[in-house]
Formats: C-alpha cells, structure tokens, sequence
C-alpha cells in the first residue's frame, strides 16, 4: 500500500504521499518537527492538535485538521491519525483499504510525556517504524530520574549564583523539559526561538510553567535562572550576557559519552522523544504485524533483528534526520516564526469531489462526508 518515491513516502491506492521531502499535492504529516513537515505542498492534512505548529512554522498553508481517530476517506482509503507521543500533535497515520491495514508512525516514544497525548498502539498488518534509537544499548532511565538531576543541577548553579544554560531542540523538547522544572529554583527564561512555541502549546492547554524572555529579567536574577536556547545559541554571542553560566545540553545522545565531548558542555542530560530499544520492540509487538518497515537511523541492524525474530522485516531509505542533534532553524536572537495566518478561504478538504458536493448537498457544511467516527477504531 505504501511504497518509497522520489518525492517520499507514497500510499499508492490513496494517491497522496506521507511527510514527503519534495513539493506534492497531498501530504499527510505526522508532525513538525524540519524534516517531517515541509513547505511547498497542495494540501496539507495533520493532527489538529499539530495545525498551530504547522502554521506557525511553515507559514500560509492549506492544511486540514483531524481530530485524534477521526477518519477520512480519500480515494477509498480510510485514514486517521492517532497519537505518536512524540511532540505536540505528533500522529500515526493509520491506512485502511480493501482489508489491509498499515501504520506509518513517524517518529514516536511510548514514554508518557505531560506536553502531548499518549503513543496509541494500532492493530495493523505492516507497521512503518523509525529506528532513531534502534540499537539495545539505548535504554532511558524513567523521565522523572532525569528532571529530578536537571532540577539538581540548576538549583546549585543558582546557589553558586551562576546562571544554568540548558540547550534543546526548540520544538518538543524545550517544552517537555519546561513541564518537568521546578519553577520555584528561579526564574525561567526562554530564548526568542523557543517562546513562540510555548505560547502554541498553552494555546493548545498544555500546562508550563511561566516563561520569561531574557529581556524582561534583571541582570541579578539571570544568576539564579535557567535559559532554555536551541542549541544553535550555544557558543554564541547571545550568551555572553549571563556572564559565569553552565551548559547542559538535552538529547538521547548524551547518553554516548562521545557525543557528550563533542558537544563541549558541562552538563549532558538523557532525554529524548524518541522509543528506546525496549519502546521500539514493544511498540511493535503490539501492533501485532507481521510486516515491518524500518526508516531513518539503525535501519539494517533493527531489520536483522527483526527478521531472526519472525517478522518479514526491510527498510525505506527516506530523507528523514535526526531531530535530537539538528540545530534549530530559528537560531537567531529573537527571530520568531511567521504568525499564524488565517486558513486560506478555498482550501480544499481531504475528500474525493463526489463526496464534498454530497456533504454541501446534504447541508453539512464545512464537515464533509467521509469524516464520520470511526467505528472500529
Ligand atoms: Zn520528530
Ligand atoms: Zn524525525
């Protein structure tokens, strides 16, 4: 049902392809994170929990929302979205034709995360997984262990009177590690890349705790904050003004104390929003497939692994990266994405044309048909 195109990932009785890497007329995206989420496209169709980060990341788009199982039906494919427990309004796109079922993740952790809906296992016949972290040294400690050291760690550099640098991906992470901070330490600061994010998620009722722009905090009280920065911030000019700080950076490297030295930090934390080799393997055990598609990272260990493990396992080659080592795009001090503009006025719903006349017929308004609750979800 889903094959590798030039253009990327392509369901090919449904005609449209899955976070493509080339301009198409129809992508669904699982999530928008760069490499996921690309400008250019026709029609976008995304978690609506997602549709604010789209926008405000990729600008003037025609995108469609769909609530969490609602299902669609485009060119007799049923499709829904279902949470990947990645990011905010990160999906799985369940495929359904003639029978035949398959999942595209992703990218996806089975971790709770307070900052986004829960990874939901899916029954299907082929599984499309990532392998970010497809290795079985990757393991996590439980993320309370890690908050719990970033916590530590800030409150003496405070009481050191030294201000803690905490470098991040922009989209997801910073958010995540904003929700496990105790916020009584001091005050947070968040750089210009970061802000416009948090204000997406608490307009989508994600709880954080109040952020600050560097900005609105005196000198005196940047000792005892903590500044969360992409990682581009690092090493720059903008941290100059903090005078005696400590970095940390945040990501599922750090456990690799390679990666720690090359990142010239003082501090690495292991956190990250990807499965674990034990999340991988139970995320999909519990999809009951027998087919599994591997992408991006340790494709053809997983796959050996797999298939000496019963499961008619290949890979894709896909232009995915890594989201736990990019640099954020928004690097600049203070540049903030483009403001969410309103929905193009003739944008096109995610429905073959017969049917949108049938809904306008039936007086349904902007709801078209196809959109009905999916009964066996
Ligand atoms: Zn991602
Ligand atoms: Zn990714």
């Amino acid at each position: 049902m889903v094959v590798v195109r030039r253009e990327g990932l392509y369901c090919v009785p449904g005609d449209f392809y899955i976070d493509p890497w080339r301009p198409v007329d129809r992508a669904v995206i699982t999530h928008g994170h760069g490499d996921h989420a690309r400008v250019g496209h026709g029609h976008y169709l995304a978690a609506a929990p997602g549709v604010g980060i789209l926008r405000s990341r990729l600008g003037d788009i025609t995108v469609q929302g769909l609530a969490y199982g609602e299902t669609v039906e485009h060119n007799g494919v049923r499709i829904s979205l279902h949470p990947a427990g990645h990011v905010l309004g990160s999906a799985q796109v369940r495929m359904e034709c003639g029978g035949e079922v398959w999942v595209a993740s992703g990218d996806y952790k089975v971790e709770a995360d307070a900052t986004c809906a829960p990874f939901e296992p899916l029954r299907c016949h082929t599984f499309i997984t990532e392998s970010t972290f497809g290795l079985p040294i990757y393991r996590w400690e439980p993320q309370q262990q890690t908050f719990d050291d970033m916590n530590a760690w800030w409150r003496r550099n405070a009481e050191q009177g030294r201000a803690s640098l905490m470098l991040s991906y922009a989209f997801g992470k910073a958010q995540r590690i904003l929700s496990g901070l105790d916020p009584t330490i001091g005050p947070i600061v968040c750089h210009g890349a970061v802000e416009p994010l948090n204000r997406v998620y608490r307009e989508a009722g994600v709880a954080l705790p109040p952020t600050r722009m560097v900005s609105e905090v005196d000198k005196a009280d940047l000792k005892s904050a903590i500044i969360i920065a992409p990682p581009s911030a690092g090493g720059s000019p903008w941290v100059r003004r903090f005078g005696d700080f400590s970095d940390a950076f945040a990501s599922g490297w750090m456990l690799l104390r390679g990666a720690r030295r090359r990142r010239g930090v003082d501090r690495g934390f292991v956190l990250s929003d990807h499965a674990d080799w034990p999340g991988l393997m139970a995320a999909i055990k519990g999809t009951g497939a027998e087919r599994v598609v591997v992408t991006h990272g340790s494709i053809p260990i997983m796959v050996r692994w797999l298939c000496q493990n019963g499961y008619d396992a290949k890979g894709f080659d896909t232009e995915y990266g890594d989201d736990e080592a990019e640099e954020a795009a928004a690097g600049e001090e203070g540049a903030a994405p483009a403001a969410a503009p309103e929905p193009h006025p003739d944008a096109k719903r995610w429905v073959v044309p017969e049917k949108a006349d049938a809904a306008r017929a039936a007086g349904t308004g902007d709801r078209p048909a196809g959109m009905e609750e999916d009964g066996d979800a």
